[in-house]
């Protein structure tokens, strides 16, 4: 007998005939004679539907109350997905973060788990009660109710599967498993049947966005065995050949380059004219990071006068009213002309590889160069480079990249 936990995304609980499919899975799971805890996303589409009313309303909202508006929809489907359950003669209840609790930061919107109390809901489990738990939202240091981030429900299930000390994480999704790049763009991507933490941690925060980056990092940290697969599919459970997140070690064949990422919610600042002081960087991203505003790819170019310079740098694109306003404040900025642009995307190529082979970056600009795709800006790190791009290459860039590194099934 087992203890797992699994989670369901908003595609596969996108109506309630998806929610009794998930539950068939579920009472599959307990006939075997696990004990399982259910982490539910939002019905597709609910949560974007939820972030567009906060916008509607203001572009700078309260975060506090953005919160309680998004968390909604997953309390929705949790409540739904419990009567499924019981329809199936399964004992299951629903807890919403506030009642286990799921203890947060106080970070709104982005907000991490602190702690997750497991008392009650172990004891419910071990008398073979499901517990339901909607994901994305937990209770913040003050009481208020938060929320993970965009695809913080992957984050809940590791947290929760961390916590219960389970012996697996499922995550059931509408694709079959991590793919060497979003199988919606280039059809021919290949699906792996195993990949490290390091490399789906880049893949994720470049955009992959088939798990949340903070679940990765969680389950590389916490040891838990983590595994996409598909909810179409009619099996569950290990016996089924999704992807598995594993150490670095437990891969036999390292490839060179193990996946491209896309990420189109950037946006890109320019601000012309900074004073070419000491401490200019510091005093313009400071703010910005006290306003929770994170800020990826930077660059600085050499100030031909000594006295003045251009810097860019891209933050994603619901961040950017925060940014502009926050810049709008600073008075050492009073001169300096700000551009900005959400016509931008970044496109990634990840491999633990490139540790050890030179070539992958010149591979990248020529296969850029030859479609005639112009760079904006490069970053790097050990296992990864990014660049970015006009957004309306993206699918371009990414199906000839994926092409040159030899990905494709
Ligand atoms: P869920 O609602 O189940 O959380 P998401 O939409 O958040 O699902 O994530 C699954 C989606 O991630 C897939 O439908 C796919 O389009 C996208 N995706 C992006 N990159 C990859 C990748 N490398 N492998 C698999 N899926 C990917
Ligand atoms: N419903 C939330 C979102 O769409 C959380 C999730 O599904 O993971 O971002
Ligand atoms: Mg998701």
């Amino acid at each position: 007998m087992a203890l797992i936990v699994v989670k369901f995304g908003g595609t596969s609980v996108a109506d309630v005939a998806r929610i009794e499919n998930a539950a068939d899975k579920i009472v599959r799971e307990v006939e075997r004679g696990n004990q399982v805890a259910v982490i539910v996303s939002a019905m597709s589409g609910v949560t974007n539907q939820l972030v567009g009313y906060c916008d509607e309303v203001s572009q700078l909202y309260d975060t506090r109350e953005y919160d309680v508006v998004v968390s909604s929809g997953e309390q929705i489907t949790a409540g739904l997905m419990a009567m499924a359950l019981q329809k199936r003669d399964v004992e299951a209840r629903s807890w919403l973060g506030w009642q286990i609790p799921i203890r947060t930061d106080e970070t709104h919107g982005k907000a991490r788990i602190a702690e997750i109390d497991t008392t009650e809901i172990s004891k419910r489990l071990k008398k073979g009660e499901v517990v339901v738990v909607p994901g994305f939202q937990g209770v913040s240091e003050r009481n208020r109710i938060s929320t993970l981030g965009r695809g913080g429900s992957d984050t809940s299930a590791v947290a929760l599967a961390a916590a219960l000390k389970a012996d697996r994480c499922d995550i059931y999704t509408d694709v079959d498993g991590v793919y060497t790049t979003d199988p919606r763009i280039v059809p021919k991507a290949r699906k792996l049947n195993r990949i490290s933490f390091e490399e789906m941690i880049e893949l994720a925060s470049l955009g992959a966005k088939v798990l949340q980056t903070r679940s990765v990092e969680m389950a590389m940290k916490h040891h838990v065995p983590l595994q996409v697969l598909s909810s179409f599919e009619d099996h569950i459970g290990s016996d089924l050949p999704g992807t598995l997140i594993v150490e670095e070690d437990d891969i036999m064949e390292q490839e060179l380059v193990s996946g491209i990422a896309y990420a189109r919610d950037e946006a890109k600042v320019t601000l012309l004219k900074v004073p070419d002081t000491p401490g200019v960087a510091a005093r313009i991203f400071e703010p910005l990071s006290e306003a929770a505003v994170n800020v990826d790819m930077i660059v600085q170019n050499i100030s031909a006068d000594g006295k003045a310079t251009d810097m860019t740098f891209t933050v994603s694109r619901a961040d950017l009213p925060k940014a502009l306003e926050t810049l709008g404040n600073l008075a050492d900025l009073d001169d300096v002309d700000i551009i900005a642009t959400e016509d931008v995307a970044k496109v990634s190529v990840v491999g633990v590889g490139m540790i050890s082979h030179h070539g992958v970056a010149s591979k990248m600009f020529a296969t850029l160069a030859k479609k005639g795709i112009n760079i904006q800006v490069i970053s790097t790190s050990e296992i990864k480079i990014s660049v970015l791009i006009a957004e309306e290459y993206t699918e371009l860039a990414v199906r000839a990249l994926h092409e040159a590194y030899g990905l494709e099934s």
